[in-house]
């Protein structure tokens, strides 16, 4: 039988479980110690916990690390992980370095049922969801675990469709208990599920990203079906309601493909909605996938299109293209070819 892993509980999940077996209530918080702060990754490491605590936690529970069982380094320094799920699947994890900054973009599920036509992942289907603890291993688990700066939740999956372990795997992550990082250094991306958005805006302090690419209704229907559960206008209601202008920012993401959502209309159109939002846009390049007819903008049109933003007063950056060659960059995150 495989034991529950102990990695991936909160602190007030490990005050019931020390309980019902008998320990001490401050076990707990020692637990989470060495879980969230120690550079240890089995029961009997943990040398301040009695050798009966450490005994009967071994005989009920694991640790709860998964190793990667690959690893691939891109020409510019990002590293691609792939870590196997408790499920018997496998998910992807990139590690982008720049300068002083070292971003971690985790998964949130394995695959995706959201069904973008432009993704790698969506193609994958959906195969199921990961545990908080699946989440946070992915930062925890990397050799650079020490060094990271940011997370984003940018991997395979929508967070606002796993949103219970999404959240439990913030609040490990900026807990005080846990490994206390500032939830201003974390983002969740999302294509705008509402209630999961209404959600997380109450329950979580870390940033927003949402998936945006066209401001067209019937256009962002074709690239994105969630638009027609969800559609962006009502997203765009609930944002205003909320306040990006001090601590935590909200940004807008958009993919420019050629000839689909990089003209002069798009502009006005984006400065239309976006009217008295305070936000970020991030230009993504497309990276092509196959069996799509898509294809990335020009280069001059890209600048163009960043430079009509501006002009609307909308401060707007082109994405840097990391980890290409490994498959690691946007869009592109699908173990298939990994695990064949
Ligand atoms: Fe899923 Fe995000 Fe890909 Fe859409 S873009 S299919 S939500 S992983």
């Amino acid at each position: 039988m495989v034991k529950e892993a102990l990695f991936g509980k909160t602190l007030d999940e490990l005050q019931e479980l020390v309980l019902n077996m008998g320990l001490p209530k401050f076990t707990a918080k020692q637990l989470a110690d060495w879980l969230y702060k120690k550079e240890v990754s089995s029961i009997e490491e943990m040398t301040n916990l009695s050798k009966k605590a450490r005994q009967l936690l071994t005989d009920n529970y694991s640790f709860g690390l998964t190793n990667a069982t690959k690893i691939q380094e891109s020409v510019d320094g990002t590293k691609k992980y792939l870590f196997p799920t408790n499920q018997g699947k496998f998910i992807e994890t990139a590690m982008i370095p720049d300068r002083d900054r070292k971003t971690v973009c985790v998964s949130s599920q394995v695959g995706c049922k959201m069904g973008c036509l432009f993704c790698m992942t969506g193609k994958q289907g959906f195969q199921g969801q990961l545990s908080a603890g699946e989440i946070v291993n992915q930062i925890r688990n990397i050799p650079e675990w020490q060094e990271v700066t940011n997370i984003v939740y940018m991997g395979m999956g929508e967070p606002f469709d796993n949103l219970d372990e999404v959240l439990k795997s913030t609040q490990i992550l900026t807990s005080e208990w846990g490994f206390a990082m500032s939830p201003r250094r974390i983002t969740v991306s999302s294509i705008g599920i509402v209630p999961g958005l209404v959600r997380f805006l109450n329950e979580s302090e870390a940033h927003l990203a949402i998936s945006l690419h066209t401001p067209f209704h019937d256009e962002r229907q074709k690239l994105m079906p969630v638009e027609i559960a969800y559609p962006l206008e009502e997203v765009l209601n609930e944002i205003r309601e909320w306040d990006f202008g001090r601590q935590r920012r909200v940004s807008f993401e958009y993919i420019v493909f050629h000839g689909l959502n990089d003209t002069p209309a798009h502009v006005r159109e984006m400065a239309r909605i976006l009217d008295g939002i305070k936000c970020r846009i991030n230009l993504i390049r497309f990276h092509p996938i196959p069996n799509t007819p898509l294809k990335g903008t020009d280069e001059a049109t890209l600048v163009e299109f960043k430079e009509g933003l501006e002009k609307k007063g909308i401060t707007t950056t082109i994405r840097a293209s990391r980890g290409q060659d490994i498959y690691a960059a946007c869009g592109l995150l699908s173990t298939k070819a990994l695990v064949k």
